[in-house]
């Protein structure tokens, strides 16, 4: 294995990226040590690393080894969260380098006009960093595991940056939706983020102008760039079928994961005989609720995270490490594809 890139790609820096795009978040609440504000929506837990825990332990080689025979020449269905796309430079809101602040709620996009200047704003700076995104070798790893020796049912993914699926593998069940794409919150219509990037800097050239120092002075400063901050005259467009509201086709805090997409990841756990998690704390009831169904059909359930994850108690094998590690160490044992 080369070594695990942790940085962007091409800014040098170490550690996960700025959350440069705060794509979930507001710019109210900033409260380091606790909740913050939620008008109309539930009560939530501040991101940031999980109190006490140990970050950084590593599983010896027979454990993982003895995992790999659990898993191996069965059916797997494999959950991933946003440890797995840290090595591509985006933020892990409950590793250990993230920092502490509460995401934007539904209730908040929907509800007031200002959230959704202030979404928008942020998340324009960030874009081009989220979309230069790459596949790290975490993605790679699991994509190129020799399917006969290590048959995936399904890649069911809390992240929404579409690098598994860039990285090869295949289904993927994007559970909380995908940040490329955009959903009309009234005709359902769903359309392409690029596109609506492009139309938001036309409709704010000030903006547009200045997003390079914009998104520079945004990566280096992760919790606070009051300049980005004035989005109050930020301009979006709305649904050009309809008129309705656009919004990320992401699943927002205070808001269900959609019907359909949570059936194809039920029927992608139906036909696995084991259940392997990766780089999740699981601290949301969307991903929790799989492992809880695989203890209750006496699935073997894996979980490899660096740090801690609301499902240990559930988990028959836990692993600590990192990712590229142990996926790396099952490759050797089972066979890859060059990709
Ligand atoms: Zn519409």
């Amino acid at each position: 294995m080369t070594s695990h890139p942790r940085s962007p790609a091409g800014t040098g820096r170490a550690g996960p990226a700025a959350d440069v795009g705060r794509w979930f978040s507001t710019a109210t609440s900033r409260s380091p040590d606790g909740p913050g504000p939620t008008r109309g929506g539930p009560r939530l837990p501040g991101w940031g690393p999980m109190e006490g825990a140990q970050y950084g332990r590593r599983s010896a080689p027979a454990d993982i080894d003895a995992a790999l025979g659990m898993l191996r020449g069965r059916p797997v269905a494999v959950l991933t969260g946003a440890g797995m796309s840290t090595g591509s430079g985006l933020p892990d809101y409950r590793g250990r380098d993230a920092v502490p602040r509460s995401p934007m709620t539904y209730q908040e996009f929907i509800g007031h006009d200002l959230a959704r200047r202030r979404y928008w704003a942020r998340s324009t700076v960030g874009w081009e960093q989220f979309r230069s995104a790459r596949p790290g070798p975490a993605h790679r790893l699991l994509a190129a595991l020799d399917p006969a020796a290590f048959p995936v049912t399904a890649v069911i993914t809390q992240n929404v940056d579409g690098l598994h699926a860039a990285a090869g593998s295949a289904p993927v069940i994007d559970l909380h939706g995908r940040l490329d794409r955009v959903r009309c919150q009234q005709c359902e219509a769903v359309s392409s983020r690029a596109a609506l990037h492009q139309r938001m800097l036309m409709m704010n050239p000030a903006l547009a102008a200045r997003l390079p120092e914009l998104a520079a002075e945004a990566a280096q400063a992760p919790d606070g760039d009051a300049e980005v901050d004035r989005t109050s005259s930020f301009r979006y467009p709305p649904c050009p079928l309809c008129g309705g509201i656009l919004k990320p086709d992401v699943v927002f805090f205070g808001e269900s994961a959609r019907r359909e997409v949570v059936a194809a990841a039920f029927a992608a756990l139906e036909a696995a005989h084991a259940l392997l998690v990766l780089g999740s704390s699981i601290t949301v009831q969307s991903g929790l609720r799989f492992v809880r169904a695989a203890g209750r059909r006496e699935m073997p359930v894996v979980i490899l995270n660096d740090g801690p994850t609301r499902a240990d108690p559930d988990a028959t094998v836990r692993l600590h490490g990192r990712l590229e590690d142990v996926l790396s160490s099952w490759a050797d044992a089972v066979g890859a594809t060059t990709r």
